[in-house]
């Protein structure tokens, strides 16, 4: 198979770049990886477990020559990124990004991309709660979305070669517009993640119920809820930074629903309950049938001992 692009640099060597930089090699999309990260301990365990040929001090040494630039660091630091690296880029390079937020991105990223450079924005909509160059993986983009939100005028060739890559990393891929692609991710990623991280720290500050109570205890819920809630603070304080109105906009609808909730576990209305739990077990199952979660008891998790589950 024909490598998709000769150079690649990973921005950043955390899971999305790690995984992206295994899944490349495995399926021969990039003649050569080359990385860069803010600490030297990142920089160090990615030579060491072999996700880049070579890995730089600084970002501006690591795009040079490269054909494609992929910016892998929390969306608050874009900016900073590409305004170092805008004046190293390759004449015809194409740089894109994986962060979860879009609008904030092109918005930082596009004024330092100079003529020639094609800034194609992306996210791939897969990830874990795992964090650094240690915790990615070959399959994390298999049979995943990975949502491109072109700009206006953006060379089509050069966004069929980027689609290719991430197809051929297992990924299906959509075109979106940018503030589609926020509002979506709003319902999808943003506000959840933080209605568990708020029922987490609920738990925490629960005076009642001792911690280890709360731990020894965990039923489902709150387990998966402390899952989410163990994402990166770091990447998940530049979504919410970022995307501030459409998280807001959908926290607003949230409330609302929580309130008439409220009101019918108040005047004891089960029939509402019922009628509204029923809906949300359809949302369920039209996700499962997307292929996009599995039906197996308790989200297909590996019980306790019996080998490594990833889910
Ligand atoms: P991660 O595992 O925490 O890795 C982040 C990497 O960025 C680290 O290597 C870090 O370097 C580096 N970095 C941070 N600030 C930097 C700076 N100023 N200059 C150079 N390098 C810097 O993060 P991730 O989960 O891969 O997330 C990366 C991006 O993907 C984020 O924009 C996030 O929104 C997006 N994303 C994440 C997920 C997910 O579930 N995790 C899913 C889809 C998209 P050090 O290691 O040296 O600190």
């Amino acid at each position: 198979m024909t490598a998709a692009y000769k150079r690649v640099a990973l921005i950043g060597l955390g899971l999305i770049a790690s995984s992206m930089a295994h899944a490349m090699r495995q399926f021969g999309l990039a003649d050569e990886i080359v990385g860069h990260a803010k600490s030297a301990e990142s920089r160090k365990i990615a030579l060491e477990i072999g996700l880049c040929e070579r890995v730089y001090a600084t970002a501006a040494e690591a795009v040079q020559g490269a054909d494609l630039v992929v910016l892998c660091v929390p969306v608050g630091a874009m900016g900073e990124i590409a305004a170092e690296i805008g004046p190293h880029l390759a004449a015809g390079a194409t740089v894109t990004d994986v962060g979860s937020v879009k609008g904030a991105v092109v918005e930082a990223v596009a004024p330092h991309m100079p003529q020639g450079v094609h800034f194609i924005p992306g996210h791939p909509i897969a990830g874990t709660e795992h964090s650094g160059p240690r915790s990615g993986f070959a399959t994390l983009f298999r049979n995943r979305w990975w949502l491109l939100t072109p700009l206006d005028g953006a060379d089509r060739d050069a966004v069929a070669r980027l689609r290719g890559l991430c197809e051929g990393m297992g990924a299906n891929v959509d075109e979106m517009d940018v503030a589609h692609h926020d509002l979506v991710l709003a319902v999808t990623s943003h506000t959840p993640h933080l209605i568990a991280y708020t029922m987490v720290g609920v738990a925490e500050h629960m005076r009642r119920v001792s911690n280890s109570e709360v731990i020894k205890y965990s039923a489902g819920g709150f387990r998966d809820l402390t899952r989410i809630a163990a994402s990166d603070p770091v990447m998940w304080r530049d979504v919410f930074l970022t995307n501030k109105d459409a998280v807001l906009d959908i926290l607003g609808r949230f409330t609302e629903e929580l309130f008439v909730l409220q009101r019918a576990i108040r005047m004891g209305d089960g029939e509402h309950l019922h009628a509204y739990f029923t809906r949300t077990r359809a949302i369920r199952r039209g996700i499962i049938e997307a292929g996009q979660d599995t039906s197996a008891p308790d989200f297909g998790r590996v019980p306790l001992g019996g080998g490594e589950g990833k889910t």
